[in-house]
């Protein structure tokens, strides 16, 4: 029996990703999956036999999904007439092709919400943690106007580590204390280089300084999702400086970033620092999106915390846990901050975008 759910594909469902939009879609109240799609050297196959060897999840393959045939996600002749959206988890060699096939969709009429980094620097596409800049979604029209799309769009996430640290500064900058500069160190954990990943003989025993483009992003995406809707795409942010160094631990899930942080102008005392945070609510909560945590800022007391194997799962892996705030020598404040990557990160954060636009009225 059909239900009244939202019918939604997913791009790239083979992957990590993709296993987790499966895995947290189970019951969503409002989308349901029936379109699963990946390379051409999974389709033709029912799901369950294609990720037999690589599913990571801690649950079974759900039923409704484990017969799904995988489609080709170029095979634009079987998709579903029905599907009204899709999350695209795609990782291809080139980002120009994801670029391609993501617009592609938004041509055939199918809004898409991507984890890729291709199209986070199309200015007419909006980055979006819908904590902060929830309003981006106001360029979806412009978009949609000087692209011809009648009904698509593109819409993406930003990087996976970035949330853990840019809502805590947002939730500051509102409250009036401008940050202007900022050195982030991440602790990022395997599972965010996708499956297989990483060697196992480099990460067992052993921390790996380097992730490709990883700095790069972190330093850059947040002066977009800080920025403002211009006549034809988002305005960058100039106010932020950041600097970022970005390390892959032998953590499974969860991304830790140390951080260090100075204001503009007035410097808040900690305990007021700490009841900004712990009071923060924004669009999200007053909607009461399902996917959204009811305190999206969670602050320990405890010196050895936040740890990602213990803190990662607060508010079903949505919330970001910080402990350890305290004086710096040379900027203003420090602190650990942790969020879980492949849910506030990748699907989880993307699902909760979903919902927002759903509640806006560009879902349906
Ligand atoms: P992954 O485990 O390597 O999965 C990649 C997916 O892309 C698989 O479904 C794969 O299908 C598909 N794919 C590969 N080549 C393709 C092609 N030529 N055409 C169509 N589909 C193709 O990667 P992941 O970790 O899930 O990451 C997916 C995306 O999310 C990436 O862009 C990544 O940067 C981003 N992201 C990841 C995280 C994270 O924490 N892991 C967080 C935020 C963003 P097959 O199985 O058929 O090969």
């Amino acid at each position: 029996m059909s239900s009244d759910k939202i019918k939604i594909g997913i791009l790239g469902a083979t992957g990590i990703v993709g296993q987790n939009y499966i895995k947290l879609l189970v019951g969503h109240p409002w989308f349901e999956i029936t379109d699963v799609a990946a390379s051409p050297r999974s389709a033709g196959k029912p799901y369950a036999e294609v990720v037999k060897e690589k599913w990571q999840m801690s649950i079974e393959i759900p039923g409704n999904i484990r017969n799904l045939m995988v489609r080709d996600v170029q095979d634009f002749a079987s998709l579903k007439s029905d599907i009204s959206f899709v999350f695209s988890a795609m990782d291809l060699p080139e980002k120009e092709a994801t670029k391609a096939i993501e617009f592609k969709y938004a041509e055939e009429g199918i809004p898409v919400i991507s984890n890729s980094s291709a199209n986070r620097w199309t200015p007419d596409v909006p980055m979006i943690i819908p904590e902060i800049n929830h309003h981006h979604i106001d360029i979806i029209p412009i978009q949609q106007k000087y692209r011809g799309f009648s009904k698509g769009f593109v819409m993406v996430k930003p990087n996976c580590s970035i949330q853990s640290y840019m809502i805590p500064i947002y939730a500051l900058e509102k409250k009036g204390y401008k940050v202007e500069k900022m050195i982030v160190t991440t602790l990022q954990a395997v599972s965010g280089a996708g499956y297989p990943g990483v060697p196992s003989l480099d990460m067992i025993d052993n921390i790996v300084p380097f992730i490709g483009g990883e700095e790069e992003k972190s330093e850059q995406e947040p002066l977009k999702i800080l920025g403002k809707v211009g006549e034809k795409g988002i305005i960058n942010d100039d106010s932020i400086q950041i600097s970022a160094t970005c390390t892959r631990v032998p953590v499974s899930d969860g991304h830790t970033a140390c951080v260090n942080i100075k204001f503009k102008n007035k410097i808040p005392n900690k305990e007021d620092i700490i009841k900004i945070w712990r009071n923060f609510k924004s669009v999200p909560q007053d909607l009461d999106l399902p996917f959204a945590p009811k305190q999206p800022i969670i602050y320990l007391e405890n010196e050895n915390r936040p740890q990602p194997n213990k803190d990662r799962h607060n508010d079903k892996g949505m919330a970001v846990t910080i402990g350890r705030l305290r004086k710096d020598n040379i900027f203003d404040y420090k602190f650990i901050a942790l969020s879980h990557n492949t849910i506030r990160g990748a699907a989880g954060g993307a699902i909760l975008n979903a919902e927002l636009l759903k509640a806006k009225g560009f879902l349906n």
